[in-house]
C-alpha cells in the first residue's frame, strides 16, 4: 500500500532525520488534489500534511471558498521534513516525485492546485508564482490551478485576501467542470 511504503521510504537522506514521514491525506476520491512543499515541524510530529499554521491559514481560505479538507487530498512534493524548514534539495524532489506520481494516479482528480513555488516549479518547470497566480493551465491532459503557498502570508498578511480569492476562482471552476 502506497501509505505504508512512504511511511518506511529510506531512499534519501531526509529520512535519517525525520519523525515520521508525511504522506497525502483526505478523499481518495476528491477532485482538487493540492501540492505543497514539504511538512513543517508540526506535520513531521503528527505525519499528517498540513496541520500546522500554514495548515489552519489553508483550511481558512478552504473554508471561505466553500470548500471542505474532507472533499479534497493534500499532499506535498517531499514527503520528510527537510532539516529546519530549508527547501528541499533537487535530489531529493527526484526521489520523492515517485510518491506523488503515484498519489496522482490513486486519486485522478480534476484538477491540482500548486501550492507556491516548489511545487511549481516540479510540476511544471515554473518559477514565479506570484506573477503566475489565479491562473488555469493544461498540461498533458492535466489541469492545473496556480496559487501561492499558505505560509507566504505568515510574513505577508496583505496575501491572505489573494488566497482566499484565489480558492474562489479554483472553486468556480470545478463547478463549471461539473455542468
Ligand atoms: N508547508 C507545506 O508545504 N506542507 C505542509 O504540509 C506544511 C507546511
Amino acid at each position: 500500500m502506497l501509505r505504508s511504503k512512504i511511511m518506511s521510504c529510506v531512499k534519501c537522506n531526509l529520512s535519517k532525520s525525520r519523525t515520521n514521514a508525511v504522506p497525502g491525506k483526505g478523499n481518495p476520491t476528491a477532485e482538487i488534489l493540492f501540492i505543497g512543499e514539504a511538512p513543517g515541524r508540526n506535520e513531521d510530529l503528527k505525519g499528517e500534511p498540513f496541520v500546522g499554521s500554514a495548515g489552519k491559514i489553508l483550511s481558512e481560505a478552504l473554508d471561505y471558498a466553500g470548500l471542505s479538507r474532507d472533499d479534497v487530498f493534500i499532499t506535498n512534493v517531499v514527503k520528510c521534513r527537510p532539516p529546519s524548514n530549508r527547501l528541499p534539495l533537487q535530489e531529493e524532489k527526484d526521489v520523492c516525485h515517485e510518491h506523488l506520481s503515484k498519489e496522482l494516479e490513486i486519486i485522478r482528480p480534476k484538477i491540482i492546485c500548486i501550492l507556491g513555488n516548489t511545487a511549481y516549479g516540479s510540476l511544471l518547470g515554473g518559477d514565479s508564482i506570484t506573477k503566475n497566480r489565479g491562473k488555469i493551465i493544461e498540461k498533458n491532459g492535466q489541469l492545473y490551478f496556480l496559487t501561492i503557498h499558505p505560509a507566504a502570508t505568515i510574513y505577508n498578511p496583505e496575501l491572505k485576501s489573494v488566497l482566499k480569492d484565489d480558492m474562489k476562482i479554483l472553486a468556480k471552476a470545478v463547478a463549471k467542470l461539473k455542468q
